[in-house]
């Protein structure tokens, strides 16, 4: 099965602390990260991973010590794919940091793919990268919970990365040989035995 990914750029989180995006760094930099939607298809199939920060930037701003642009609209974003919110059957969260799933809501025939632990782990957790996104509204009961590396769709799997959060699922196409990450890095058709 062939599968077509587009990256499709959000939003942007701007002088973001080194420290907090690469464990580890004493550097005192800061670094600009792009908050990448996936879209891939296959046939009538479409499975979007990810799908970024909230539209209202001066809430974000309140809540995060650093810089926030929202970006493109999503709608306006798929659009250019020739891809609409409604045709979406599938959505994988990498994980359930803020700016990886407030927009999930706007999907509103997908299941949502969440791995358990990452879950469990946002619903308890203090963490303000949590909170913003916090409580799901309007999709929580659209969640299906997964447990480790699973095929999701013919040829599409998920991939158990833990890391950056407890969960953060790598999707995996192998007809593609890429691996769209989030939070990681993308790697290639051979990593992590596939
Ligand atoms: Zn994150």
């Amino acid at each position: 099965m062939h599968w077509i990914i587009d990256a499709v750029q959000l939003g942007e989180l701007r002088d973001v602390p080194a420290e907090l995006v690469h464990h580890g760094d004493r550097s005192s930099r800061v670094v600009s990260m792009p908050l990448v939607m996936f879209v891939l298809r296959s046939g009538d199939r479409t499975v979007v991973v990810d799908t970024g920060g909230l539209a209202d930037e001066e809430h974000v701003r309140r809540k995060i010590p650093f810089g926030y642009v929202a970006g493109e609209p999503l709608e306006a974003a798929l659009d250019r794919l020739g891809v609409r919110t409604g045709d979406v059957g599938l959505v994988v969260n990498t994980h359930l940091h803020w700016d990886h799933c407030s927009n999930n809501g706007a999907f509103r025939n997908a299941e949502i793919l969440v791995q358990r632990v990452e879950l469990d782990h946002a619903l308890a957790a203090e963490q303000r990268a949590y909170e913003i996104a916090l409580p799901f509204t309007g999709w929580q009961d659209r969640i299906r919970v997964l447990d480790g590396d699973r095929e999701i769709a013919p040829g599409l799997g998920v991939v158990l990365l833990p890391g950056h959060s407890p969960a953060s699922p790598a999707s995996r196409a192998p007809a593609g040989h890429r691996c769209p990450s989030h939070d990681h890095a993308v790697v290639e058709k051979g990593t992590f035995g596939y």
